[in-house]
């Protein structure tokens, strides 16, 4: 479904010049739940917006089906961390959902489309609302739904549960287990929280860094559906969390490459800081 191929980024500003991500190689099936967790600053948004369209590498590239990915990819949709920018504050609740429709001649009754994905993500009865009147967590599930409306085939989400309280985060982790196996989507999700991406994920892809290489990819062979409290309780879950936390912890070629000398230690900068 979709390749990542020796795909690279540079920043340079000022004369100075930030590797994000150093030659990232995995591929995504069809239907598949791929998860890549790194730590804060390890490069997954600019991995992420890569594999969008949504920037252009160093070098390397993302195929989707086949084809180069030179630009955002109609059957492709992001969701981002930050809801509170990525919703329009003057549109009610159904209007933001039928913003990304609009350019859809192939779908007939938007407005039904639209209304089907609001009551997915289980916010039947706020149409109306605007997102100032929801909860963050409320107004995280009006982005998931406007992006389920938009039908993608594939759903890139950048650590989208990262900004909504712990209850409110295995609520949506599971609301997008849920709507996935209802709308047939394959999901790739970055986030910084190994649990949540073990949890979650049928492979899982460790990146270390700065700048981000990948690590190890790892099969998540726990049962679905997945549980918060069965899932989390499981012998394998453990193992498989550890796992992932010392392929992070031990930072190959490390901080040392682009960090100044006074910078503080690489163990500060822990797996489940925040962004
Ligand atoms: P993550 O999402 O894992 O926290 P990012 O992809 O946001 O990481 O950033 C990776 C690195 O690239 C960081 O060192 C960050 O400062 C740098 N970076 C990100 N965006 C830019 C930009 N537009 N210009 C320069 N440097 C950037
Ligand atoms: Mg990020």
């Amino acid at each position: 479904m979709l390749e990542v191929v020796g795909l690279s980024k540079s920043y340079e500003s000022d004369g100075r010049v930030t590797r994000a991500i150093e030659r990232i190689d995995f591929r995504v099936e069809e239907l598949e739940f791929v998860g890549i967790v790194g730590p804060s600053g390890a490069g997954k948004t600019t991995l992420l917006k890569c594999m969008a369209g949504l920037l252009a590498p160093t070098s390397g590239r993302t195929l989707l089906r086949g084809a180069p990915v030179t630009e955002p990819p109609p059957e492709l949709a992001v969701v981002f961390q930050d809801y509170s920018r990525s919703l329009f504050p003057w549109f009610s609740v159904r209007r933001n959902v039928l913003l990304p429709l609009r350019n859809k001649d192939d779908v007939a009754d938007k407005a039904a489309v639209a209304d089907e994905a609001i009551r997915a993500v289980g916010l039947g009865g706020f149409e109306e609302h605007y997102p100032s009147q929801l909860s963050g967590g409320m107004q995280q599930r009006v982005a998931i739904a406007r992006a389920l409306a938009y039908q993608p085939r594939v759903l890139l989400m950048d650590e989208p549960f990262a900004s909504v309280d712990a209850q409110t985060r295995a609520e949506l982790e599971d609301l997008v287990l849920r709507v996935r196996e209802q709308f047939g989507v394959t999901v790739i999700l970055v986030t910084h929280d190994i649990d949540e991406a073990v949890y979650m994920s049928d492979r899982v892809v460790v990146l270390s860094g700065p700048p981000s290489t990948v690590k190890e990819i790892l099969d998540v062979d726990l049962p679905r559906p997945r549980d918060q409290v069965a899932t989390k309780a499981l012998p394998a879950f453990a193992e498989l969390r550890a796992r992932v936390y010392a392929e992070i912890m031990q930072r190959g070629d490390g901080p040392a490459a682009a960090a100044p000398a006074d910078a503080p230690p690489a163990s500060s900068a822990a797996p489940g800081s925040r962004a």
